[in-house]
């Protein structure tokens, strides 16, 4: 399941339209990786014309709730002033969480097609499948895999980086105490 190469994957069909929506939310993303945030974009998008968009950055803004998702059902929300979003879609780059996959049942979302899978804590396919449970009154439909490498090679490229930064600050903290001895008393 967590293989994007399995048929699984392989199996939706986008449209060009939908490619041109990810391709907005994967530039979004790459804006909070500006900022130092994991790179992860949203866009909402209703009759063709964005309603909301946002990307990742609870450091930024101190704020937990603060993911892609959730920043841009907010502006949507406040776009159309009313919090159900009837007949919208939602792009996003990588699997939402559990708390996003309920603001998305919330806000009535009718359609949710996401670029990579999040293994440790996605809520669609990976870790559990909300979504497809049928307690919820609302049903949002999904499709994951879409610019799925382009996706997964942003995250992995960022947290690559920030290990090696890691590493580097960790070698000079270490460079800075070791060394020096003056030879002994004083
Ligand atoms: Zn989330």
């Amino acid at each position: 399941m967590n293989n994007p190469d399995s048929a699984e994957y392989a199996a939706p069909v986008f449209s060009e339209q939908d490619k041109q929506w990810m391709e907005y939310a994967f530039q979004l993303a790459a804006q909070g990786k500006e900022l130092g945030e994991v790179p992860v974009g949203a866009v909402i998008v209703r009759d063709g014309k964005v309603l909301g968009e946002g990307f990742n950055q609870p450091i930024t803004r101190h704020d937990p709730t603060a993911h892609a998702e959730i920043i841009a059902l907010r502006q949507a929300a406040q776009q159309v002033q009313n919090y159900r979003l009837v007949g919208a879609s939602i792009y996003v780059t990588l699997e939402p969480c559990t708390m996003c996959v309920g603001a998305l049942v919330h806000a009535r979302i009718a359609r949710l097609v996401f670029g990579t899978t999040e293994p440790k804590a996605g809520a669609v396919v990976s870790k559990s499948q909300l979504l497809d449970n049928d307690y919820f009154n609302h049903r949002v439909s999904y499709a994951g895999g879409l610019m799925v490498r382009e996706c997964q090679h942003q995250l992995s490229e960022f947290f690559a980086a920030r290990r090696e930064q890691k590493r580097q600050e960790k070698w000079e903290r270490q460079s800075q105490v070791t060394p020096t001895s003056n030879g002994g008393d004083e």
